[in-house]
């Protein structure tokens, strides 16, 4: 999804809100120092064979934020735009979602730099599989546990949790999530991203006094986290009134036909290219609506853009899609923030849970998931609303406050710092 990608920054931004976060918190330098940095990233080399015979060399990385509250834990992307910086970033956002749902685990964060939309089924596979022996060593389900991220998805879990289970030489289900459902996947993790997301939606629109069948809704990307959002949204009574893909964004007043628009899509989330008339993903994020969730890439909402933003509320299904100065903008207009690390934290608490279940080996109907989902969730974001307001700092902040407190306590008693 190469919308409008500038990586290298997501680094240095995360940094500087971890180091207030901590400030805040009463930490000082050396506390800073250890959190700032991923403690581990792994680089490596993976060769494939590819279908014309000729061996390509990709390149990937896996990086673990902090495993001082447990194992890490995080998704591994397949995207031509993946960098070192943007992993390590993406490891401590993870850290920062496992503290809010006070999930057992520190974060991770895994990436392979390629493009998936022009591989074969089988180049895919031997990506997978050589991406899991170069990390083999430093990954595994009491040590690091990956997941799906952007494209990437169950049969590419299938494929990684197969080679593990070889190497290891025993069927090890907890080692990787996000698996179909034969395999040890839980029931609710394919849309735990976009409940989460709709949970976090109706508990704004409760603080805005907006009613759900009165909104009107945007939704940039129509990847997992998008197109489930788009059907529940809509199956819920809101009004959809703006998608987007990678090629652009389609748009109605009156509403968008969501299951027509969810028939048609491919494996990849792309459907607005099949109508003749759209609009741009930059005029997408500036329609007129009451909740607008960026639900693609990173620095979508920028101080370009952010002067032009008309939602009330903006709910970050994407990691990162929102830069720093365009935090200030957005809270300084009184629009209504709901940071990444909380908003799309569904997907790693269902990861949670299936790891769980893979552990004691019995599994749970869909409602219970779905039940505890919900209760992890809102009191994730009583916490950061609790902390925004007590402490007068921006949703953004306060959820890092809340993400990374429970960390920087366990590396405490831990003796580290
Ligand atoms: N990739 C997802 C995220 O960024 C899920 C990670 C997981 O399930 O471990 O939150």
């Amino acid at each position: 999804m190469n919308l409008i990608m500038a990586n290298n920054d997501v680094l240095k931004s995360t940094q500087v809100v971890i180091e207030e976060a901590l400030l805040k918190l009463g930490y000082k330098e050396d506390m800073i120092e250890l959190l700032k940095e991923p403690m581990r990233i792994l680089s490596v080399r993976i060769p494939v064979k590819m279908d014309n015979g000729v061996t390509k060399v990709f390149t990937g990385y896996r990086a673990q934020h902090n495993d001082a509250v447990g194992p890490t834990k995080g998704g591994v992307r397949f995207h031509p735009d993946v960098t070192e910086n943007e992993v390590k970033a993406l490891s401590i956002w993870m850290s920062l979602k496992c503290g809010i749902a006070d999930l057992p685990y520190g974060g991770g964060k895994g990436g392979v730099i390629c493009d998936p939309r022009k591989m074969s089924f089988g180049e895919l596979e031997r990506l997978s599989r050589g991406y899991v022996r170069a990390v083999s060593q430093i990954v595994g389900p009491t040590k690091d546990i990956p997941a799906p991220d952007v494209m990437t998805n169950s049969q590419i879990m299938a494929w990684m949790l197969d080679e593990y289970s070889r190497i290891r030489e025993f069927d090890s289900h907890g080692f990787i999530t996000g698996k179909p459902i034969v395999l040890g996947g839980s029931r609710g993790r394919e849309t735990a991203t976009a409940r989460g997301v709709v949970i976090m939606i109706h508990e704004a629109l409760a603080l805005k006094g907006i009613e759900l069948n009165k909104a009107r809704i945007v939704i940039q990307g129509f990847g997992n986290a998008g197109s489930y959002l788009a059907k529940f949204m809509h199956e819920a009574g809101a009004r959809v009134i703006g998608i987007s893909d990678v090629n652009g964004a389609l748009y109605n007043e009156d509403g968008l036909d969501i299951p027509y628009l969810l028939d048609r899509r491919d494996s990849f989330g792309n459907v607005t290219n099949l109508f003749p008339q759209t609009i741009s993903n930059k005029d997408l994020l500036e329609l007129e609506c009451d909740v607008l969730v960026p639900a693609a890439i990173e620095n979508q909402i920028t101080e370009d853009n952010a002067p032009r933003i008309k939602a009330a509320i903006v709910v970050e299904a994407a990691n990162g899609p929102t830069t720093l100065e365009a935090t200030k903008l957005l809270t300084e207009r009184g629009i209504l923030l709901i940071p990444d690390v909380l908003a799309s934290a569904g997907g790693v608490i269902v990861s949670y849970f299936e790891w769980v279940q893979n552990n004691q080996g019995f599994y749970w109907d869909e409602q219970e998931v779905d039940d505890r989902l919900r209760v992890m969730m809102i009191r994730g974001f009583n916490q950061v609303y609790e902390i925004h307001k007590s402490r007068n700092v921006n949703m953004r902040l306060a959820a890092y406050m809340a993400g990374v407190r429970k960390m920087a306590e366990a590396v405490r008693y831990r003796g580290w710092v």
